[in-house]
C-alpha cells in the first residue's frame, strides 16, 4: 500500500464505526478510557472522544491515548502499527483502495459503491443492539441516587440495615422467581446454597421497612426511591453478595419480567467484591470469572468454582490481592462487549502475574464451543 492509498483507506473509514466493532460502546462520539484504573471512578465519565471528521479520538487525562485509527487499533489490541494495519485491511478489505467488492455483497447493496460502502461486520441493527445492550449494563452498574450532604447513618448500622432487609425477604421456593430461576436450570440446592430471597408481597414490606426504619434512613441507604418507596417492586429476586462467613451487605436485584429495563438493579454503592468471593480462599486452584450471578449459579450447579462480576467493565484493581494462588478461566458472554472485556481482564491479571485462560480458546470450531451471543447459561441449554 503506498502513503497515498494508506492516506485514502484511513480516510475511508469511520473511526467511531471501527471503535464499535474493537468491542467499546461509543456513545455520543464519547467512550470510557481503555485505562480505566488511570482515573478516578474507572472513568465513569467518558474521558476519550471521537472526531469523525478528522479521524482520531484523544483522552483527556492521558496524555499517552490519542491518535489516528490505526493507533486506536494498536492500543485496543495491543499490538504494532503493522499488525493493526492488517487487521484493518482483513476486517474492510473492501474499502482498500484497488481492491473488488465481492459479488455477494454486490447482490445486497447494488447502490453502493466500494469506495463508499459501510463495513460488513455489523448492520446497522447489529450495531444499535450492541449499543443498547452495553447502554442497558451499564445503567445496571452506575446506579446511585443523589448522595446526601452527611451521613444519617454510620457504615456500621447501614451494614446492619442492609442485613436486616435481607433477612425480612422469603426463601424463593413455589414464587415466580422459582419459576424463572428453574428455567435457566439453576435448582434448589443452588438457590438454597446462596441464600437467594424474593419479595412475596411488595406492600406488606413496604409498610414493614417504613415502620421499622426512618423514611429518611431507608432513602440513604439506598433500599427507598425519592418518592418514599422501596425500589425493588419491578426487580422481586435478590442474590445476596455473601462473604466468607455466609453475611452479605451488598445484593443485586433482578427483573424476572424481560421486558424490565434494567434487569438489574446494584444496591447504592461500590461493589465491595466480585459475587461468591469465598471461592477466593487463596489455597491453589482455578477460579472460572463470569459476567453477572445468573453464569455464576449456573456453573455452581455443575460444581464449578466461579465468581461473578456484575459487568465487563465493573472489574476492580483492588480486588487483585483476592486472587492470590488461583489461576482464572475467563468466561465473559460470547459478544463485542465481552470479548473487550476479556481483553482488559488478560491485561490487569498478566501485570498482577495471574495466569489466565479465555474459556473455549483453541476450541472454536468443535460443536459443544460456545456460540456468538451466548453467554454461559445459555450455553449450558438455560432459557431466557
Ligand atoms: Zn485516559
Amino acid at each position: 500500500m503506498t502513503e497515498e492509498e494508506l492516506k485514502q483507506f484511513k480516510a475511508a473509514l469511520s473511526i467511531t464505526k471501527v471503535a464499535v466493532d474493537l468491542g467499546i460502546p461509543v456513545v455520543r462520539n464519547r467512550c470510557r478510557c481503555f485505562f480505566p484504573t488511570r482515573h478516578s471512578h474507572g472513568d465513569r465519565t467518558p474521558s476519550v472522544s471521537f472526531s469523525e471528521e478528522r479521524g482520531t479520538f484523544r483522552c483527556w487525562v492521558c496524555d499517552d491515548v490519542r491518535g489516528d485509527v490505526i493507533s486506536l487499533v494498536q492500543i485496543v489490541k495491543n499490538c504494532s502499527f503493522l499488525e493493526a494495519l492488517n487487521w484493518l485491511k482483513e476486517t474492510y478489505g473492501f474499502l482498500v483502495p484497488g481492491v473488488k467488492m465481492p459479488m455477494q455483497n454486490y447482490a445486497a447493496a447494488p447502490n453502493i459503491s466500494p469506495a463508499n460502502a459501510p463495513a460488513p461486520v455489523h448492520t446497522p441493527a447489529q450495531n444499535a443492539s450492541l449499543v443498547a445492550k452495553v447502554a442497558v449494563r451499564e445503567a445496571a452498574l452506575e446506579y446511585h441516587s443523589p448522595e446526601p450532604a452527611k451521613e444519617l447513618v454510620s457504615e456500621d448500622e447501614r451494614k446492619k440495615i442492609i442485613l436486616s432487609f435481607l433477612k425480612m425477604l422469603s426463601p424463593v421456593d413455589r414464587t415466580p422467581a422459582a419459576a424463572y430461576l428453574a428455567r435457566r436450570r439453576i435448582h434448589k440446592p443452588i438457590w438454597d446454597k446462596m441464600l437467594l430471597r424474593t419479595i412475596t408481597d411488595y406492600g406488606m414490606l413496604n409498610n414493614k421497612l417504613k415502620d421499622t426504619y426512618d423514611l429518611e434512613v431507608l432513602k440513604y441507604v439506598g433500599l427507598f426511591n425519592e418518592k418514599g418507596n422501596l425500589r425493588y417492586y419491578k426487580h422481586p429476586l435478590f442474590f445476596p453478595y455473601l462473604d466468607a462467613k455466609r453475611r452479605s451487605f451488598y445484593f443485586q436485584a433482578r427483573a424476572i419480567d424481560s421486558s424490565v429495563v434494567p434487569k438489574e438493579l446494584n444496591l447504592r454503592g461500590t461493589v465491595p467484591y466480585p459475587y461468591n468471593v469465598s471461592v477466593l480462599d487463596q489455597k491453589p486452584g482455578w477460579v472460572y470469572l463470569c459476567e453477572g450471578v445468573i453464569d455464576t449459579l449456573t456453573f455452581l450447579g455443575q460444581n464449578i468454582a466461579a465468581i461473578g462480576i456484575p459487568g465487563v467493565r465493573s472489574f476492580k484493581t483492588e480486588w487483585l490481592p483476592l486472587f492470590k494462588n488461583k489461576n482464572v478461566m475467563l468466561c465473559l458472554d460470547k459478544d463485542e462487549a465481552g470479548r473487550s472485556g476479556t481483553e482488559y481482564l488478560q491485561s490487569v491479571f498478566e501485570q498482577a502475574g495471574i495466569r489466565t485462560i479465555v474459556l473455549g480458546e483453541g476450541l472454536e470450531n468443535l460443536n459443544f464451543s460456545m456460540k456468538e451471543g451466548d453467554d454461559i447459561n445459555s450455553w449450558f441449554g438455560g432459557k431466557k
